[in-house]
């Protein structure tokens, strides 16, 4: 027990030593892209397990995932962020049920959120879930007045309120500054205007 729990203590360290000043990153594409596909391959869906892909899209304004059938493609909105990691996973889940549910009807007509869709939501383990989302992001327009930047990676970080204290990117400092802040990955603000989010389609 005690073993195990030291096992994770040098990553509870590292947030903790970050609690203030610097905020985590986004999970990658590539990371996500590896969890649609272990969602996927217990499914019978060899060829779309092979070729789904998943992006955080930068340009996504009014919605906050898309699924295009003909590249395998899921694009994420990286205002999701803000909602934390549950929701970005759902989001990721309600996309690729549209992906799943056209891989496997893909001829027919089938309604966007219709049976197919829903069944495919079921199989991926979100069952319950509806068309316009029971999100956050759902039945109000949300106002993202700041992004933020890292100089470095180029890494963006929308918020909602203006950063107050000294924020450095986490994912550099973790690489580069053996995990301790550093002023060459603050946070810069980009942009600070408004954006309107809507329910996922
Ligand atoms: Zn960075
Ligand atoms: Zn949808």
């Amino acid at each position: 027990m005690r073993n195990a729990a030291r096992k994770q203590s040098p990553f509870r360290q590292l947030e903790f030593l970050f609690e203030a000043p610097v905020i985590s990153q986004l999970p990658s594409a590539q990371e996500l892209q590896n969890r649609a596909q272990s969602l996927l391959r217990r499914l019978n869906a060899r060829i779309l397990t092979n070729r789904v892909r998943v992006e955080w899209n930068e340009r996504m304004r009014t919605t906050v995932g898309r699924a295009d059938f003909r590249r395998y493609l899921i694009s994420l909105n990286p205002a999701l962020q803000e909602f934390g990691p549950a929701e970005i996973d759902r989001t990721l889940r309600h996309e690729l049920a549209h992906l799943l549910a056209h891989f496997r009807f893909g001829k027919r007509r089938i309604e966007p959120h219709g049976r197919e869709w829903r069944d495919a939501c079921c199989d991926l383990g979100i069952s319950g879930e509806r068309a316009g989302h029971t999100l956050p992001l759902v039945g109000r327009s949300l106002s993202r007045r700041f992004v933020y930047c890292c100089q470095n990676c180029q890494g963006h970080f929308p918020r909602v309120r203006r950063i107050r204290r000294a924020t450095a990117c986490l994912a550099c400092c973790r690489k580069f500054s053996g995990g301790n802040y550093d002023e060459r990955f603050r946070l810069r603000l980009v942009k600070s205007s408004s954006q309107v989010i809507s329910p996922p389609f």
